[in-house]
């Protein structure tokens, strides 16, 4: 684990820089999940998080370790949404500014977030593939320093924080539920969580349609899938053909990877919503999901479930609860 580009120093050093400028978000126990699993269930609720999902995290701890220089030359990014909230967000919070660049499959609602938060929006080609050449672009001829949404030794020890903060509110952690996509947040999670104590399980969920990250670990290295809409929208995009960070530590540290249908997502953000009185997006009741299809069998307790974020399009929200988007 030693040689893994990020480790436990580097997402204490994370934690002390972000702190004040992120929230320590809730952990609270889930009766529901609880009585379902049989062991003690609890949950992170980090889309509480300023702008609503953990990536403030990580763009936060990579804008604040940027020299005055580069800050003042301005931050660029290709994301599916959050990421650029959040970019868009810790930018601002230091005197820089953002550009986004994100692929038209990106919702409405969180194109318009961004604009308002003070970011450069730019919307080019159907892939975060196609967003990221015109990155490169802005990074060649313009001069902007890039903020990836997850293949960055920076990105991924400001996630790795939260994971600081499950085992300091669950000490006995047996188990940790990561939505996966990149694999930003599950990397930086694992290696805080058995940084602390090698033998806790780390599972990541992602969805059926379009898992980049999966796909990659089963062939032995990065591959490209096709992107398709779902729920989970912002676990969309590939992992990047060069990934550099991710891949390996996922490799190193995941337990299980766990695919999740259109229905069963649906499911989680019911339970979420109807259980839990927690409104959460897609990714983020990927966790919660696994639980409820009972597809993760018998689980070692106690379970730490990361809910990552919230910024779903309310209208789509409310055909998920009232079972009218039946996918
Ligand atoms: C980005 C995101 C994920 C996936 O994070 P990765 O670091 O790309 O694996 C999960 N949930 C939400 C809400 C996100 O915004």
């Amino acid at each position: 684990m030693t040689c893994l580009p990020v480790t436990l120093a580097d997402i204490d050093e994370a934690a002390r820089r972000i702190d004040g400028r992120v929230l320590r978000t809730p952990f609270v126990s889930s009766p529901s999940l609880t009585e379902l699993c049989g062991v003690p269930v609890g949950l992170k609720l980090e889309h509480h998080q300023t702008t609503g999902s953990f990536k403030l995290r990580g763009a936060t701890n990579a804008v604040l370790s940027l020299t005055p220089e580069e800050r003042a030359r301005g931050v660029v990014a290709a994301s599916t949404g959050n990421h650029g909230r959040a970019l868009a967000h810790a930018a601002k919070a230091e005197g820089s500014i953002a550009t986004i660049c994100m692929s038209r499959l990106v919702p409405d609602n969180k194109v318009s977030e961004i604009r308002r938060l003070g970011a450069n929006v730019c919307i080019v080609g159907k892939s975060q593939d196609e967003a990221q050449v015109e990155v490169d672009r802005l990074v060649a001829e313009d001069g902007l320093v890039m903020v990836p949404p997850f293949d960055n030794p920076a990105v991924v020890a400001g996630q790795g924080t939260l994971g600081l903060e499950i085992v300091e509110a669950m000490p006995d952690v047996a188990t940790v539920l990561v939505p996966l996509s990149g694999g930003g947040l599950a990397a930086g999670v694992a290696a805080a969580v058995k940084g602390r104590s090698p033998k806790i399980r780390v599972i990541g969920l992602t969805m059926e349609r379009g898992a980049a990250m999966k796909a990659s670990l089963d062939a032995g290295r990065p591959v490209q899938v096709e992107e398709v809409a779902s729920l989970a929208d912002s676990l969309g995009g590939g992992i990047g053909l060069d990934n550099a960070v991710t891949f390996a530590m996922c490799r190193a540290l995941l337990d299980d990877v766990i695919l999740l249908s259109e229905a069963e997502i649906a499911a989680g953000m019911r339970h979420a919503y109807e259980e839990e009185r927690e409104v959460i997006e897609g990714a983020g009741a990927v966790g919660i999901a696994a639980l409820v299809s009972g597809r993760l069998g018998r689980l070692d307790g106690p379970v730490a479930v990361v809910l990552s974020g919230r910024n779903v399009d309310m209208a789509q929200h409310l055909r998920v609860i009232n079972r009218e988007d039946a996918p």
